[in-house]
């Protein structure tokens, strides 16, 4: 109740400032004003989803709030204010509001009809401007309520006068882009449960509706066959037109796990979506597709054989759907640095729509061969102990890649496994000194090993005093101890 009459009391000052400050409209009938501020109240408790109180009662209760807490009625109780609420049900016996006046001190005086005269209410002093009002904000974020049946109000800068409006549809925030589900899309109000514009899917052969852009079915053109044990679905080719594709995850109830060799060599598609489903993509499956811009690929991705994505020279965007430690144990089918990463193309990595910079692998028990081979963007690589080996080329080309942190489960590091890491200046090893001379590290790899290199020492007392470099986690980031 308190809190109420509290909102109440609030909603009166701001009708209040409204009617009766607001640029010199003082001359409007006060059982009008009054009813007014009435209709605030009544539009401003249905927004709360309230039942407003009748007329009667609600003057009645501005009578209970007024007469009973006096001059310093913002300190009454709650419970004498409760009580006093209904007690203002005698309002109904005849006491209303017979005069609202200002004070020759500018106050805002409210005689009753039984020749009450409430305590006066002080009011803000206004001088001749311009309001320079705020937005509209809203009284409710209460999404159940739409915004053309909210109270907005907004502020003046300048002087606190208070305006008030009832909503209407140009009130909703609609967003700029489609919600969608598997059927449908609509845009929705970030404010309330509005929705419009919903319509069902229209794909084209793509298998993307032209409205809204979801995937929703598999791309007309692919040519799908089944595998010679007939356990699973293989795509063997694509004679679509669509420039984007997306691949079935299932063929005749079997699941489509291969891309055949060179199922789409040469073609014009401008991005490809590999499902999950998928383990292998076949040798060339992909070579020179020469407008090839974005590589979705699925989380089942096992092995890519060898010029998978050889002479993709547009390839621009890889969106993987696994983790960053199912990437590192890819089978890339590294041979004389033929490889199947489309890394070496690409220009940007995405895992969880996240561009890569930085690889922290947890799980990994190995690196393979050309992981990531030519990507340029990554600067930091963190390996966990799991990682027992680093394949040859696995992080070749990457040359702004500056900090490597080893475990000391690594045994070899593979041929070429850092060449051309020209920006690597510091590797933190988490071993010893004796640790990293029994790792097996294969030829072209003199940006690793001419790198400063600092071994693993928890406490600052137990560093050794040998001339050798060490670190420890400050934050969980490998940080050098500085020697006094
Ligand atoms: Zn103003
Ligand atoms: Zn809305
Ligand atoms: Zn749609």
């Amino acid at each position: 109740m308190k809190k109420f009459l509290l909102t109440l009391l609030t909603i009166i000052c701001l009708g209040c400032s409204l009617l009766f400050v607001g640029c010199g409209d003082n001359g409007a009938n006060n059982d009008d004003q009054i009813k007014q501020v009435y209709y605030t109240y009544v539009a401003y408790a249905e927004s709360n989803g309230e039942t407003p109180m009748s007329y009667e009662d609600w003057l009645a209760s501005i009578k209970g709030e007024k007469g009973d807490k006096g001059d310093k009625g913002d300190k009454g109780d709650t419970g004498a204010t409760g009580q006093d609420g209904t007690n203002g049900l005698d309002g109904k016996d005849g006491v209303g509001i017979k005069s609202v006046e200002f004070d020759e001190e500018g106050r805002l005086v409210i005689t009753l009809t039984n020749d009450t005269v409430l305590p006066a209410i002080e009011m803000p002093k206004i001088e001749e401007h311009i309001h320079d009002y705020g937005d509209w904000l809203v009284f409710t974020v209460d999404e159940d309520i739409p915004c053309e049946n909210r109270m907005f109000y907004r502020v003046c800068k300048d002087c606190s006068e208070i305006q008030l409006k009832k909503g209407s549809y140009e009130d909703h925030d609609f967003e700029n882009v489609y919600t969608t589900d598997d059927s449908s899309h609509w845009i929705k109000c970030n404010n309330c449960i509005e929705k419009k514009d919903k319509a069902e899917h229209i794909p084209d052969d793509s298998g993307y509706c032209t409205t809204c852009d979801a995937m929703v079915h598999a791309t007309v053109g692919i040519i799908y066959d089944k595998s010679a044990d007939g356990t699973y679905a293989e795509v063997v080719g694509y004679e679509g037109t669509a420039k984007r594709v997306i691949i079935a995850e299932e063929y005749e109830n079997l699941p489509v796990k291969s891309i055949y060799n060179e199922a789409f060599s040469s073609k014009d598609i401008t991005s490809i979506v590999i499902p999950d489903s998928i383990t292998n993509i076949g040798y060339a499956a992909f070579a020179q597709c020469d407008y090839l811009n974005t590589v979705i690929m699925g989380s089942g991705v096992e092995s890519i054989s060898r010029f998978a994505f050889y002479w993709c020279f547009q390839l621009q965007k890889v969106y993987y759907n696994g983790t960053i430690d199912q990437w590192a144990e890819i089978d890339f089918n590294y041979n004389n640095s033929d490889h199947g990463n489309p890394l070496s193309y690409a220009d940007e990595f995405y895992i969880n729509n996240i561009l890569v910079t930085e690889v922290k692998l947890t799980t990994a028990s190995k690196i393979s061969d050309a992981a990531f081979y030519g990507y340029n963007l990554l600067t930091k690589v963190e390996m966990s102990d799991c990682v027992k080996s680093i394949g040859s080329f696995a992080f070749s080309g990457c040359n702004n890649l500056t900090s490597v942190t080893i475990g000391d489960s690594v045994t070899s590091v593979g041929d070429y496994a850092f060449y051309g890491c020209g920006s690597l200046t510091s590797v933190y090893y988490k071993g010893t000194a004796e640790d990293w001379d029994n790792i097996s590290i294969e030829n072209y790899n003199s940006t690793l090993t001419n790198a400063t290199r600092y071994y693993y020492v928890e406490n600052e007392t137990d560093i050794p005093n040998d001339g050798d470099n060490y670190w420890h986690y400050i934050d969980g980031v490998p940080t050098a101890w500085v020697k006094d």
